[in-house]
């Protein structure tokens, strides 16, 4: 609700803040036990920061974070620990995730120990039943990370976030440093364990195609803000905002006979330490109004479940 995270921006020889990163600026969202919401947008948009500052593994600026009802955000750090049984993450970097220098029975019985569950060897038996879940086998747990593929680390990092049988969990890019080969096979293993385990999952990716391939929600954020949400069918077969249109026209379509103009959008991102008034898109969109430059449309349910923040859809512009 209303999470805000902004970052200092510091210069000159004392280091004084010269300026702030709004990198997520005002977004509010609600997540659904069991669902997966996707959340996509082009790299700098905040996705990731929205994820981490779910966890407080970056902590918000402003805002509350409610889970089963509980804001988070004024927990202390014994509190937090304790939460975070819960509130599991998965890396996009498989590589830089796990510590070179342990096994996987440590880099996978690290968490257990932290939350206190079980005896040594109990642990060794979980970790040995956890791989094997995520496909590995379980004499794997004597292996080092640099002896495993990228595919097979991602498993453990899968794993990593599985053992405390977590209930959400967010997945920050899981796939994106994957070859394209081994991704789908991530995904479908995510997707049935998630069936497997009733997880929750808010599931970041750039990429339309995966987020499309893996969730039942989905929003799109833009220079800190989210600016569309919707259910996946729904978001696909009738975007709003028209940031969401380019993205959607970006996607290559396989049916051959399917008229879809391409959307081309002028310019690039602009810095998100110096966003646009107004509406932050209006130096792209190619239906921007006078008012898309003066004031913030607000993030409004248009119909039902579906949300957008846009001129367009507010009836003061269109009477
Ligand atoms: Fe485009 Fe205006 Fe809508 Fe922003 S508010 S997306 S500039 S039409
Ligand atoms: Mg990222």
């Amino acid at each position: 609700k209303g999470l805000k995270k902004y970052f200092d921006v510091t210069g000159g020889i004392f280091s004084r803040k010269v300026g702030e990163v709004k990198a997520v600026d005002d977004v509010s969202f609600s997540v659904y036990e069991k669902e997966v919401l996707g959340i996509v947008g082009e790299s700098g948009c905040g996705k990731s920061t929205t994820g981490k500052a779910l966890l407080r593994l970056t902590e918000p600026t402003e805002g509350e974070v409610l889970f089963d009802g509980k804001d988070i955000t004024g927990m202390s750090q014994e509190e937090m620990r304790k939460m975070r049984r819960d509130m599991q993450i998965i890396f996009q970097d498989p590589y830089a995730s796990l510590n070179p220098r342990h096994k996987v029975e440590k880099i996978l019985g690290e968490p257990l120990i932290v939350h206190g569950i079980g005896s040594k060897k109990e642990r060794l038996e979980k970790v040995k039943q956890i791989l094997e879940t995520v496909g590995l086998p379980g004499e794997h747990a004597q292996r080092y990370p640099h002896q495993f593929s990228g595919g097979q680390r991602q498993r453990i990092g899968i794993a990593r976030a599985l053992i405390v049988n977590p209930k959400l969990i967010v997945c920050d890019e899981p796939v994106s440093a994957l070859d394209v080969s081994i991704q789908s096979q991530i995904l479908n293993l995510m997707e049935d364990l998630q069936e497997e385990f009733g997880l929750t999952y808010v599931f970041i990716a750039h990429d339309l195609s995966v987020v499309r391939h893996i969730s039942d929600r989905v929003g799109v954020m833009y220079l800190g803000r989210m600016v569309e949400l919707a259910d996946n069918e729904e978001l696909y077969e009738n975007p709003l905002h028209p940031y969401t249109r380019s993205l959607m026209s970006a996607v290559p379509n396989p049916d051959p006979d399917a008229k879809k103009e391409r959307i081309i959008l002028q310019g690039d991102v602009p810095s998100p330490s110096n966003p646009p008034s107004g509406c932050a898109f209006h130096t792209r969109c190619p239906e921007a109004m006078d008012i898309c430059r003066q004031v913030r449309p607000e993030f409004r349910e248009k119909t039902v479940n579906h949300f957008v923040a846009c001129h367009l859809y507010e009836d003061s512009v269109k009477n």
